[in-house]
This record gives structure tokens, C-alpha cells and sequence, in this order.
């Protein structure tokens, strides 16, 4: 049986629905990831590994997971602290705006409870994938022992994956995050970067200027997402440029490299090629930004990738 592990936040989403009414639903860059995989290969185990709290919202954060069918051994219930949470409003130049409640959510603790006997069963998956949104906003005193963890898995054989996903209010300062970023291309396997992460943190212009910058590391596969342009690899020393058809009926880019991620992931994991990999991947970030929010309908979203 294939396994992967996705470590991040799932947070809870708000919305205004009218003048005195809150809508709400789950959502985070590793969370949206694990999702997509799963509904695209429902053959693979699918394993979440969080921190949530014992609150409603967190017992309902929960509930989703499983509906979504995830594995959730590994989510971790913490005695006093809650989930993360946001909220998302759209002001009058049509600008996404969010308003953050995480700075002490049950997420940042997710370290201390993987203990050694965790670690030792997360050595039975096929690949654990971790993001710089977790890395940035897990206990700044815990990163030591995460990064000992997570050299564990990958002296087992686990794949480690990585995508920056820079975020730049979750971090101190640039320097902070290229710091701990250097750590986990060091540690990785397969990258799966944004061209705008990279320009930011290290001044990287182009797909091209991402895949030489890897070069620095020992990853077997990366991945360089560049929008609606193209998406790049370079798989040992073969290098290829794949085209995107873009997307006319943009209505809310969020979670397209999230679902890109997951679903290209998954292909691999089954099996198929970089090439295969890479198309099943942008159609499904290409039907996520059809939709509003972070996750498409079920529905929709398992009928656009069946055409
Ligand atoms: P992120 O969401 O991490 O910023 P990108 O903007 O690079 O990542 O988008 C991720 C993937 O989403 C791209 O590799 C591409 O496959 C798809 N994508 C993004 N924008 C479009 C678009 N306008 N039309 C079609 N596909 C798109």
C-alpha cells in the first residue's frame, strides 16, 4: 500500500455570508495538498499529521478530514490550545484581504508529539511532504528536533518533500526564513518551488534560474511552478519545459500550487511519468482557480478531471 504523510496547519476558514452571518470551512497549503491527492488517487493512503485542538471547531476540522477521507492516526487532539483561523474578505478593488487567529494555535505544537515511537511508524510511508508555511510556524525551539526527525525518515528511505510556499509575515526576518529554507532543500528529495517564492528570498527572475539554483542540492526531482507560463522539471540532469493552457475564467487563484502539488505527487507515487505528472497536475490547479476558496466542490472538481 503507498503511503505519504502531509505535516501542516488546517485552519478554520470564515467568510462573511451576510451583514450578521459567518460561514466557515478548513483550509492550509498542506491540508488543500492531501486533499486533491486523495480525490484524484483514493488507492493511496493519505495521512494528515497536525495539531488541532479538543474544541467544537477542531472536533469539526476533524470530521472533515475523515469525509475527505484522510488518515487521521496521526492528527493530534492538544489538551488547551485551538485551531488556527482566518478570515477572508474581499475589499473594493476585489483584492483578497485575511485576517489572521494562529499565532497560538495547537499547530505550532505539532513537534512535541512526534515522539520517537512516532517517528518510528512514520517510517513506513513512501514519502513525507512538509512545507515552509510549517516549518515557519512551528515553535521556533522545536525546529532543532524536527529537522533530527525528519533526517530519521529519510535514513529509512523515505522520500522527503518540500515546497518553500514563502510566507513572508510568518517569519522574522528573510534571512530567518532562507536559513531554515537551505535546511530543508538540504534535506529534501524532490522541490517543488514557485519561481515568486525563490525571487523573493534569493533574487531567482526565472523557471530556468530556479532549476539552477537547486543544483546546490542532492534532490532527484524538482518541480518549478511559474503560473500560467509553465511548470519546469529537471529529473537527474534532464531538464524540460511543460506548457500550460491557460485558463481564461480565473475566478480565485487560491491553493493552485497546493493542488498542482498533491496531484502531481500522487501521479508519481502511482507511477506515471514526469510528463503525465505534470498534465494531471495543472488541469486540477486549473479547475481549483475556477472556483472560489481553497477547495472545489467534490463534485466539480471530480468532473473536470475525468474530461
Ligand atoms: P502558487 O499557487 O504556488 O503561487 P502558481 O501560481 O505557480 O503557484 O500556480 C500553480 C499551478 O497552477 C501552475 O503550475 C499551473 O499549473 C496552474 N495555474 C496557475 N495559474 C493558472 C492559469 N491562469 N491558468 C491555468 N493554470 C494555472
Amino acid at each position: 500500500m503507498t503511503k505519504i504523510f502531509f505535516l501542516g496547519e488546517c485552519m478554520v476558514e470564515l467568510r462573511e455570508l451576510d451583514d450578521s452571518t459567518m460561514g466557515h470551512s478548513f483550509a492550509g497549503d498542506v491540508y488543500n495538498s492531501a486533499v486533491y491527492m486523495k480525490r484524484c488517487f483514493p488507492t493511496i493512503t493519505v495521512s494528515m499529521i497536525t495539531a488541532i485542538g479538543r474544541d467544537r471547531l477542531s472536533e469539526k476540522m476533524l470530521s472533515r478530514f475523515k469525509s475527505e477521507d484522510l488518515d487521521t492516526q496521526f492528527v493530534f487532539q492538544h489538551p488547551s490550545k485551538v485551531a488556527g483561523m482566518y478570515f477572508i474578505e474581499t475589499d473594493s478593488a476585489g483584492e483578497r484581504r485575511f485576517t489572521y487567529w494562529r499565532n497560538d494555535s495547537a499547530a505550532k505544537k505539532v513537534v512535541q508529539f512526534l515522539t520517537d515511537d512516532v517517528v518510528e511508524q512514520l517510517t513506513a510511508a513512501d514519502m513525507f511532504f512538509f512545507s515552509g508555511i510549517p516549518l515557519a510556524i512551528i515553535d521556533e525551539d522545536s525546529r532543532d528536533a524536527f529537522w533530527q526527525k525528519l533526517a530519521r525518515l529519510k535514513q529509512a528511505g523515505v522520500k522527503l518533500v518540500f515546497d518553500p510556499n514563502y510566507r513572508a509575515q510568518l517569519w522574522a526576518s528573510k534571512d530567518a526564513a532562507i536559513e531554515q529554507f537551505n535546511k530543508a532543500f538540504q534535506i529534501s528529495d524532490i522541490a517543488l518551488p514557485g519561481v515568486e517564492d525563490l525571487s523573493v528570498l534569493y533574487g531567482i527572475a526565472s523557471a530556468e534560474e530556479a532549476l539552477d539554483f537547486c543544483q546546490q542540492y542532492q534532490l532527484e526531482e524538482m518541480v518549478v511552478k511559474n503560473g500560467p507560463q509553465s511548470v519546469v522539471t529537471q529529473i537527474g540532469t534532464e531538464r524540460h519545459s511543460h506548457q500550460i493552457t491557460p485558463v481564461t475564467n480565473v475566478v480565485d487563484t487560491t491553493s493552485a500550487g497546493d493542488a498542482f502539488n498533491g496531484v502531481y505527487l500522487g501521479a508519481r507515487l502511482s507511477g506515471r511519468s514526469v510528463f503525465e505528472a505534470v498534465q494531471l497536475g495543472a488541469k486540477a490547479a486549473g479547475t481549483v482557480i475556477q472556483h472560489p476558496g481553497a477547495i472545489a466542490p467534490l463534485a466539480a472538481f471530480k468532473q473536470a478531471m475525468s474530461e
